[in-house]
């Protein structure tokens, strides 16, 4: 009997894939025999984008666009993330479940609390630390933790990896890619299962910081021998440990490797609150005097809701809010005045330029014209992917500047990009455009076998 093992390499970028995939044989073998690109989610962030893929819906069905969201009628508050918020989704491994298919999930971006599937579960980064429940049943957590060597080695992340050394941050990746297989193998050669999903976070939390070491282009390139093939190596010793996973499991196991969007080099961030200031559709009553981010100067009083426009969230790409009356506690923009305003709030925005007055080739997209599902009233007004996403967003105000690098989050070389990758083994029997596609696809290899 044939199975599906479905490995996703979170941030994998078509472009990287296409220019080393002779130095990752095992990949390669997927690559010659199907390959495409795929559309991401808007935006194309971890969260939406998994949930999409494995559920074949729209992100408005989550109301979900990044790892947090905006609480109701707060301006800057916010929840993080939980499977509780989409418990009520049929993703695939729900439905698989159900026609009595037993299912594995290991490190799958989304899946803390670990849902109670028929099959195993380890939930992945939002795992809160080694003593939460984070794997189903239960007592799996055990034998993983003992298949790594004991609680002290299990690496649920890498903390703070914007801002490690970079020849650590590489080393700490390479060990958790191990560390990974170790876990995976362990759940896919001890336990029955018709379909598994391992999603690796290295290569994404290696994008972050040593893209500047082999792009030659990236305007703070770095010449290091050490570094040049870093983010290389990385996915070396991914496809040489998939290929050591996959001679324990049987010949005939249908593979996908996988990502969720992908990458390309960060340039700059647009202050995007700083120009929705300058431009008098975000009204301060004070300026800080040093970068500060915008929920502490809403705690400070600082901001002047009753006569702000906009605002804006986001690191990668700007998720820009409309003071919608009736919507927002302190609402000024009146409901008929809505599109007009989204409009006129998305072209100043589309307008920007860099720091030297560069065209950026900014693009902009409108709730209505691509969120569907019954959640969409929580997704922001527009979304903004600044220069094709070679330059971020930053939330933060304060800069004196419209343009910065660092966010509270740490500095980043990389942006994530709109396309992920997609290779099988198997020649699809439906195209595969878009992550929505992904859901249908695997229903359909799992059925055949
Ligand atoms: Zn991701």
């Amino acid at each position: 009997m044939s199975r599906l093992l479905v490995i996703g390499i979170d941030s994998a970028e078509p472009m990287q894939i296409e220019e080393w995939i002779d130095h990752l044989p095992h990949m390669k073998q997927l690559y010659d025999v199907f390959y495409t690109r795929v559309e991401s989610t808007v935006p194309p962030i971890t969260i939406p984008a998994w949930l999409t893929a494995f559920s074949g819906l729209n992100p408005g069905h989550f109301g979900l666009y990044d790892l947090r969201y905006r609480l109701k009628r707060s301006y800057t508050k916010y929840g993080l993330y939980s499977y509780r918020l989409v418990e009520d989704v049929d993703f695939i491994w729900n439905a698989m479940s159900r026609k009595g298919f037993k299912v594995a999930l290991c490190f799958v971006p989304g899946t803390y609390p670990p849902p109670k599937i028929k099959g195993y579960v380890i939930s992945g980064f939002f795992t809160p630390n080694v003593g939460s429940s984070f794997t189903w049943p239960f007592r799996l957590k055990y034998e993983v933790l003992e298949a790594v060597g004991g609680a002290d080695k299990y690496i649920i992340d890498i903390h703070d990896y914007r801002r490690m050394n970079p020849k650590l941050l590489y080393k700490a990746l390479i060990d958790k890619v191990v560390h990974d297989f170790k876990v995976i193998t362990h759940v896919l050669t001890k336990y029955e299962w018709d379909l598994a999903i391992a999603v690796l976070m290295s290569i994404d939390r290696a994008q972050h910081t040593l893209w500047r070491f082999f792009d030659r282009e990236h305007p703070r390139y770095v010449k290091d021998p050490e570094l040049e093939e870093g983010l290389l190596n990385i996915y070396r010793k991914i496809d040489e440990e998939l290929g050591k996973l996959l001679e324990k499991l049987p010949k005939d196991v249908k593979v996908i490797v996988m990502s969720d969007h992908g990458a390309k080099r960060m340039h700059y961030r647009i202050n995007v609150n700083e120009a929705l200031a300058e431009e008098g559709l975000l009204k301060l009553k004070e300026k800080p005097e040093k970068p500060m981010p915008l929920g502490q100067l809403d705690k400070r009083g600082l901001i002047d809701w009753e006569r702000t426009i906009a605002w804006s969230w986001g690191a990668y790409v700007a998720q820009v809010w409309i003071n919608l009356e009736g919507r927002e506690a302190k609402g000024c923009v009146r409901k008929e005045d809505y599109e007009d305003t989204c409009r006129q709030v998305a072209d100043f925005l589309q307008s920007m330029e860099g720091p030297d007055g560069e065209k950026l080739r900014n693009k902009v997209f409108f709730k209505w014209e691509i969120y569907k599902g019954s959640k969409v009233e929580m997704m922001p007004d527009i979304t903004v992917y600044f220069d094709d996403l070679h330059y971020g967003a930053n939330e933060m105000i304060g800069f004196n500047s419209l343009y910065s690098l660092e966010t509270l989050k740490g500095p980043d070389d990389s942006n994530h990009s709109e396309r992920a990758i997609f290779m099988c083994n198997e020649k699809p029997s439906i195209s595969i455009k878009n992550l929505e596609d992904v859901r249908k696809l695997l229903e359909l290899l799992i059925e055949t076998i």
